[in-house]
C-alpha cells in the first residue's frame, strides 16, 4: 500500500504529510495532536492519514509474525 497522495474524499494533497505524520507518531507522539500541528483540519483529511498508517502499521506487525513463524519452521519448532 502506497500512502495517500491525496485525500480520498475532498482530493486535498496529503502525500508530504504523510511521512511526517507518521514518523512522529511511531516516536510516541498522539495521532489527533500531529494532525493539529500539521495543519489537517477536515475530517476527511484525518481519516485518510490516520487510517493509512493505522494499515501499515497492522500490515507490519503481520510480516513480522511471518518471519517469526519462518525462523521457527527453520528451527523445526512444530505448531
Ligand atoms: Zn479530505
Amino acid at each position: 500500500m502506497l500512502p495517500p497522495v491525496r485525500c480520498l474524499t475532498c482530493g486535498a494533497p496529503l502525500g508530504h504529510l504523510y511521512e511526517p505524520f507518521k514518523n512522529r507518531v511511531e516516536a510516541g507522539e498522539d495521532p489527533e495532536k500531529v494532525l493539529d500541528d500539521l495543519g489537517v483540519k477536515r475530517y476527511c483529511c484525518r481519516r485518510t492519514l490516520y487510517t493509512s498508517v493505522a494499515y501499515i502499521e497492522q500490515i507490519s506487525k503481520y510480516s513480522t509474525a511471518r518471519i517469526i513463524r519462518a525462523k521457527e519452521l527453520e528451527k523445526g519448532v512444530s505448531s
